[in-house]
């Protein structure tokens, strides 16, 4: 969907239930930003030709928001048409991680004769494991022609998130800092962790976003913005106080 003059949200790609995830992209005037790839090729293939139909013959450019495979799983499909991804330093994933996610997906399976097909090869039919070939270590500007990408370093769901800021539409893409209707995922690590990302949060409502696009759940938009940002500071909050993550024990 249209965001504003230059940002899009691509929302809804498919991934293990009940998870959607977002993807993006912003526009300039020669450059297009992908931000994240979804959680497959087939996920891939639906950014890529948005991002191609709302500005034709503009080169492209993806930057991944952290390290899980729900947002670097297109990375592959991005990286054959010879498409730069950049992504924060520490992300790398090893293909056997990336065997073990596909494996999880199909135990999850509740059908045997699905399981027993593999049917999540299905899902990430096409899918090649691919890391960033270009790397963020620390705040970068992209200069889009006619516009700016403030790529953010907002740790603390992993150490690896970054926000992709359009400061001339005010839209900001935060990846898992802000997810919108679910429990945020602190499971990927601890108090001190989760002490970061508390100031994360500080650091993009400073930016004061008239909308943001978050990584998972519905678009904020206007006094949404607040709530969502304070939704997920509260769960963090709460998190430090008992020294426990709420989902701790499940898989998120
Ligand atoms: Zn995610």
């Amino acid at each position: 969907m249209r965001l504003s003059n230059r940002c899009y949200a691509v929302t809804g790609l498919g991934y293990s239930a009940p998870w959607c995830v977002n993807a993006g992209f912003v526009a300039g005037d020669r450059l297009t930003l992908v931000v994240d790839t979804g959680g497959n090729a087939l996920a891939a293939q639906t950014v890529h030709g948005y991002a191609c139909a709302a500005r034709p013959g503009n080169q492209l450019r993806v930057i991944d928001t952290e390290k899980h495979f729900d947002h670097i799983g297109g990375n592959g499909f991005f990286r054959e048409l010879g498409i730069d991804v950049w992504g924060h330093a520490g992300i790398a994933r090893p293909a056997a991680e990336f065997e073990a996610e596909i494996a999880e997906f199909n135990d999850a399976i509740p059908s045997p004769a699905r399981r027993a097909r593999g049917e999540a090869r299905a899902f990430f039919h096409g899918t090649q494991l691919a890391n960033p070939n270009r790397r963020i270590d620390a705040d970068t500007r992209f200069d889009l022609g006619g516009c700016t990408a403030e790529i953010l370093l907002t740790p603390g769901h992993t150490a690896t998130n970054l926000s992709v800021w359009a400061p001339e539409d005010g839209v900001l893409y935060t990846g898992d800092c802000v997810v919108c209707e679910y429990l945020p995922n602190l499971d990927a690590g601890g108090p001190a962790d989760w002490r970061v990302w508390l100031a994360s949060l500080d650091r993009i409502e400073s930016l004061r976003p008239a909308v943001i696009v978050p990584g998972h759940g519905p678009v904020a938009r206007g006094g949404e913005v607040q709530a969502a940002i304070g939704a997920v500071r509260r769960v963090i909050e709460e998190a430090i106080a008992r020294g426990a993550s709420p989902t701790a024990g499940g898989v998120a």
